[in-house]
């Protein structure tokens, strides 16, 4: 089995309950899986994770710029706690930023980031892409590319991509697999159209799968067709 290099893509809500931005019995969770999957399966992991658990969108008294700037401190924030939390349950990981956004981790350098990857610690990149205007799916696509990934995982609360809501439609059917070119002509919204653009030249495949049934992860990771594929 040869390894995989491997792109996590995690929401904020990953690391939240009903009550409160950042519940320790989430994070506990979220960890947990990852740790089962990695421990099983020849795989190089690295993560994006959002901020939209603590922080997102503009308001009548915080314009655009400014509240998407606290959206990606809001990622430093959750990465921060993420690697913490894999560090207490015996996963070794380092939390690198976009520059400029935060002073409490090291800045993104691709070569201390794959010498990182290479020796089995788990990877985070924080701070989105360190620029207004984006999320971090285009992060995590931005962020796979540089770091040469095969796959690209975007966990949701969905088993997959349907053709409609499934939440609002009970007839909705789920795609086992797109292109890019289909995800873009059809307007599925499961990611920032760029995400697709960008990776339609690319060697990368997107699963998007459900995060929150547990061991999904770990059958993602171990070639288990769940999810729906999106590839080139
Ligand atoms: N954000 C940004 N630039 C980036 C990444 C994130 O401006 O490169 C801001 C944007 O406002 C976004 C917020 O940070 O909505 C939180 O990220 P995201 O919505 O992707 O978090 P998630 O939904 O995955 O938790």
């Amino acid at each position: 089995m040869s390894t995989k290099r491997v792109l996590l893509k995690l929401s904020g809500e990953s690391l939240c309950d009903d009550s409160s931005s950042i519940s320790e019995g989430s994070l506990l969770r979220t960890v947990n899986e990852i740790k089962s999957a990695i421990s099983c399966s020849k795989v190089q992991l690295a993560i994006v994770v959002g901020g939209g658990n603590i922080w997102r969108g503009a308001g009548k008294f915080i314009e655009r710029i400014t509240a998407d700037n606290m959206g990606m401190l809001a990622t430093v924030v959750n990465s921060l706690a993420l690697s913490a939390a894999l560090t207490k349950i015996g996963i070794r990981s380092n939390v690198f930023s976009a520059d400029g956004v935060s002073g409490f981790v090291e800045n993104f350098d691709k070569k201390k980031v794959i010498n990182y990857i290479e020796r089995g610690y788990v990877v985070i990149f924080a701070g989105g892409t360190g620029k207004p205007s984006c999320t971090t799916d285009t992060t995590a696509v931005l962020r796979a590319m540089e770091i040469e990934a095969n796959m690209l995982l975007k966990a949701t609360q969905v088993d997959g991509v349907y053709n409609v809501d499934p939440k609002k439609d009970k007839n909705a059917v789920k795609y086992d697999s797109l292109t890019f070119k289909e995800a873009l002509d059809k307007h599925l919204e499961i990611m920032d159209a760029e995400v697709f653009s960008l990776c339609m030249y690319t060697n990368i495949s997107i699963t998007v799968f459900d995060f929150y049934k547990d061991g999904n992860l770990r059958k993602v990771l171990n070639g288990e067709k769940i999810g729906t594929i999106v590839e080139a």
